[in-house]
């Protein structure tokens, strides 16, 4: 059984948790394509584009932009909206 993994990140979008794979997909904007950034610096790069202050959290909404997810905000056994992998 696959355990918790602190090094991945978790995210709120919409109403729904998504994992940090997926986020990574949704939002790689075709321009870094070739930097093979992570998940967090894409993350940065397209809140920067959107005027975002990622860093406060209360000023923008999980339904435009993903938050991330503490590990004690997830329920047990909690999965991937889109791939359904466990969080
Ligand atoms: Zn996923």
């Amino acid at each position: 059984m696959r355990t918790k993994n602190p090094e991945s990140p978790a995210y709120l979008f919409g109403h729904l948790p998504y994992c940090s794979d997926c986020i990574h997909e949704l939002f790689l904007p075709f321009d870094l394509i070739n930097n093979d950034p992570t998940v967090e610096q894409v993350l940065d790069f397209v809140a920067r584009e959107r005027g975002i202050n990622r860093s406060d959290e209360t000023s923008f909404s999980a339904y435009s932009f993903p938050k991330l997810l503490q590990r004690d905000e997830l329920l047990d056994g909690e999965r991937c909206q889109r791939c359904t992998r466990r969080l």
